[in-house]
């Protein structure tokens, strides 16, 4: 049996080997973090990551994450990023339980953040999604509606802006979809330009991480080749 140690210096080799063709090809080089989905899996997979070093893990259920970050709180160097939809009487649990948000696609939702963030705690770090690809399917706020969202966001106390994530349509056509991310990227860029503090871009699942890091993902979303398929 392929333990979870072995898979997750597989996806790193991936990661680094993408990597490595982008600077090649851009002369271009920052380090690349995985994100550790773990959605929907037991905590003792978490820890098993934890033991090989794996410290960002993602989230995407609002119930179920809480309860497996206060089972794992006396892991105090675990990174937690909600990366799923939020609803809005959800956004108390993940005001209060996380340090990251990468799924914040309207004002609304980054006004009850900035509200509900407790004030004893860091401000949020907050992803703006974008929905590159228009895809009626998928969340995230369109191209238009990014700069009002990001200087809503700037200028919250209790929110820290650090960047974009995207999750593109699903499709086996690789030039389309580095297509979608090199979008994102130069969508990336010009925002820096304006918050120079910017710092991370998350794209790339395990379907699709290599055209992502060759487009200049700074994180990619890994939970399928990591912790095996879910039901
Ligand atoms: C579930 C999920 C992932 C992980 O997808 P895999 O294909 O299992 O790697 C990445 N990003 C988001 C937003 C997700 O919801």
């Amino acid at each position: 049996m392929v333990t979870i140690a072995e898979r997750l210096d597989l996806a790193y080799a991936r990661v680094e080997k993408a990597a490595q063709q982008r600077k090649f090809a851009h002369s271009d080089d920052h380090p690349v973090t995985i994100l550790a989905v773990s959605k929907t899996k037991p905590v003792e997979l978490i820890e098993q990551a934890y033991q090989h070093g794996q410290r960002q893990f993602g989230e995407s259920y609002v119930q179920e994450a809480v309860d497996k970050i206060l089972h794992l709180k006396e892991r105090k160097d675990i990174e937690w990023h909600f990366i799923g939809p939020i609803q809005s009487n959800k956004s108390r649990l993940v005001a209060e339980h996380f340090g990251w948000v990468q799924s914040v696609d309207r004002l609304k939702i980054a006004r009850r953040l900035n509200e509900q963030r407790p004030n004893n705690l860091m401000p949020l770090n907050v992803l703006i999604q974008v929905n590159i690809s228009a895809d009626e399917n998928k969340s995230g706020c369109r191209l238009e509606e990014l700069d009002e969202l990001a200087d809503f966001i700037h200028n919250s106390r209790q929110l820290n802006l650090r960047g974009l994530m995207t999750i593109t349509e699903q499709t086996d056509d690789k030039n389309k979809q580095l297509q979608y991310f090199q979008q994102m990227k130069a969508c990336f860029d010009r925002l820096k330009d304006q918050y120079p503090q910017l710092d991370t871009l998350s794209m790339g699942m395990s379907g699709d991480l290599e055209p992502a890091v060759i487009a200049g993902a700074t994180m990619v979303r890994i939970g399928t080749d990591i912790f095996g398929s879910r039901k």
